[in-house]
């Protein structure tokens, strides 16, 4: 089945969109290898793809060989997996664009990993402060890229980017089932 991966620093709103995304289908299933906490956890939606959770920035407080080992297990899965058709990078939509986040994006673009980004918790900015917010990321985000990747605006409290953001999973679903 397909798998898209959701990744983002700390605090980014990636448990809240996980759980808007999940609840608002009402059919969200872990199927990870049973053990202690897991590293990387799969989500089953709709019985047609994944949503993958990886920790990705959150490992603020190990030590830096747990973290080493946690990005290489990360790298090598986001780096192998066949079937992962996109990772979604979180960005707090009040944000600049972080040099984290950046690097990262960085990465998965030197290694052919498809991705797209996700802007969090748009509720926070004042209508039309959101549009500008997008705007100044993106001229930021130019300076590296030649282009944007897809992206999507979302707020996890009101709900609000979520159907877009499913379609446009199912859109890529699709082409994948053709292909
Ligand atoms: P994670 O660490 O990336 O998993 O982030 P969480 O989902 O735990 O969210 C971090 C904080 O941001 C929490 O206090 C959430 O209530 C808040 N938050 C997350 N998403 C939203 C959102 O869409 N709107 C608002 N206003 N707050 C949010």
């Amino acid at each position: 089945l397909p798998e898209y991966a959701f990744i983002g620093r700390s605090n980014v709103g990636k448990s809240s969109l996980i759980n808007a995304l999940t609840n608002k289908k009402g059919l969200a299933m872990t199927s990870s290898t049973p053990g202690k906490t897991q590293l990387i956890n799969h989500f089953l939606i709709n019985e047609n793809w994944y949503l993958v959770d990886l920790p990705g920035y959150g490992f603020a407080r190990v030590s830096k060989t747990e973290k080493e080992n946690f990005q290489k297990i990360i790298y090598s899965y986001l780096e192998k997996r066949e079937n992962l058709l996109c990772t979604f990078v979180l960005v707090d939509i009040r944000h600049a664009p972080q040099k984290i986040d950046l690097e990262f994006m960085q990465w998965l673009g030197e290694h052919g990993v498809p991705f797209s980004i996700i802007f969090t918790k748009a509720d926070k900015l004042k209508k039309g402060a959101d549009d500008k917010a997008v705007e100044t990321y993106k001229e930021e985000f130019l300076k590296t890229w030649e282009e944007m990747p897809p992206y999507f605006v979302t707020s996890s409290s009101k709900k609000e980017g979520l159907e877009d953001l499913l379609s446009f999973i199912h859109e890529i679903n699709q082409e994948f089932r053709q292909s």
